[in-house]
């Protein structure tokens, strides 16, 4: 029968410990998490800066509803552009210091748009190797040839782009890598761009909000500027806590998605309601309440480093909110996850092929909502879990990158 193959199938990752389910909240976003009618210290989330439950940014998405609806009816070009999402763009544009933003429903869906309106068949896009899900369907939308990089591999870029006879170069990275808390040398990435006369395009999906004066991103943190070859895309229902994305780029480009994404133009607007949330919550990130988050958020992640600097696994060299604990095995992150778990902790268990083979590990999330005692319990947990190690994870820990 035809669904036999899919029965072996999902058997098979059963067995290989690849398996992916869900739980259910009974709660809100936030670390105090109830999982059936089990109160777990959660530390998954994306919601770096603790504001997906704040009663502000709810109030205003409610009151965005109460005004504007709860749909827009229809796409951005034909008649669902409402206010809100003017508002919105503007504002984006402005905090970013680029011409122009264009609001998407997600960032999924802004990052299958860039590369095709960029790049096609007889060009080629330059990717790490540890980009995000969302940018490599990207490339294999566009036709363009991918050609990928290793991690953060300077050296081994500039060889690729010289060789290449492509007609148009784009060069494809995460700013803050989602899986590994690191970044991207955003500086030198900038200069072989020029250099190759290329496009620049960078998922900021983990840094905006967090990084930089005022949360503006991975650029202003570097001090970089909006340059007319740049491309800029963030996410909206991270940091900034509600749902959504944008690109903000140069006028033109930024005209050139209006006309052609194919992501934007047959897809139904967001909710207007949507668009307050963010207005809402970026107002908060952007000014002193927003400093403060930031800042304590600096010092939940130096504790935890601190606390775990001779813990059974080692953390991933991350200065961001994200702190990858490696594992190695896919079992023994499980296990791991699992134990945790079981002392009412949630720390997310991530395996291949979200990561390279090998290199599962637990994705420790910290947010400005925890609170340096939860901090202190998991890393308590964790100094404590040492009979879970397993010999290969101990002995000769894989390689987390390439
Ligand atoms: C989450 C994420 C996306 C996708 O954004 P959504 O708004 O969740 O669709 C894109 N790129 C990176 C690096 C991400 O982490």
């Amino acid at each position: 029968m035809i669904w036999n193959e899919l029965e072996s199938a999902l058997a098979q990752r059963r067995e290989q410990g690849l398996l992916r389910t869900r739980r259910t909240l009974q709660s809100p976003a936030g670390p105090q998490a109830v999982v059936d009618g089990q109160a777990l210290l959660a530390f998954c989330s994306n919601d770096y800066l603790g504001l997906a439950a704040d009663a502000r940014v709810a109030a205003a998405l409610a009151e965005g509803a109460q005004r504007w609806g709860a749909g827009s009816g229809a796409s951005h070009l034909v008649s669902g552009h409402l206010e809100p999402f003017e508002q919105l763009e503007a504002q984006l544009a402005t905090f970013t210091g680029f011409e122009r933003a264009l609001f998407f429903s997600t960032g999924y869906m802004a990052n299958l748009a860039i590369v095709p309106a960029l790049v096609g068949r007889g060009d080629a896009v330059f990717a790490d190797r540890l980009n995000h899900a969302s940018l490599i369907d990207a490339v294999q939308l566009s036709r363009a040839d991918h050609v990928r990089y290793a991690h953060n591999d300077m050296a081994a870029l500039e060889r690729l782009l010289a060789q290449s006879s492509a007609r148009r170069k784009l060069i494809l990275s995460d700013a803050v890598f989602s899986m590994d808390g690191d970044l991207a040398p955003l500086r030198e990435l900038l200069a072989l761009a020029e250099r190759f006369d290329a496009w620049l395009v960078l998922d900021d999906a983990h840094g905006l909000g967090v990084l930089g004066p005022q949360g503006r991103g991975s650029l202003a943190h570097l001090g970089l500027a909006a340059a007319p070859r740049l491309i800029l895309m963030g996410t909206l229902g991270k940091a900034v806590g509600v749902s959504g994305a944008f690109v903000a780029a140069s006028t033109t480009v930024i005209e050139w998605l209006l006309q052609t994404a194919r992501t934007y133009i047959f897809t139904t607007a967001s909710s207007p309601a949507v668009a307050c949330g963010v207005l809402a919550a970026l107002e908060i990130l952007a000014g002193s309440d927003g400093d403060a988050r930031r800042a304590h958020l600096q010092r939940l992640i130096a504790h935890l480093r601190q606390a775990l600097a001779d813990a059974p696994w080692r953390l991933l060299p991350s200065h961001m909110a994200i702190q990858p604990l490696h594992v190695g095995d896919n079992h023994a992150a499980l296990a791991l996850q699992q134990h945790l778990m079981q002392q009412g902790l949630w720390v997310p268990a991530i395996r291949p092929p979200t990561v390279p083979a090998g290199t599962a590990r637990l994705r420790i999330s910290l947010s400005a909502a925890h609170t340096l005692a939860d901090v202190d319990r998991l890393a308590v947990a964790l100094l404590h879990a040492s009979h879970l190690l397993t010999p290969p994870a101990a002995e000769t820990p894989t390689p987390p990158c390439n």
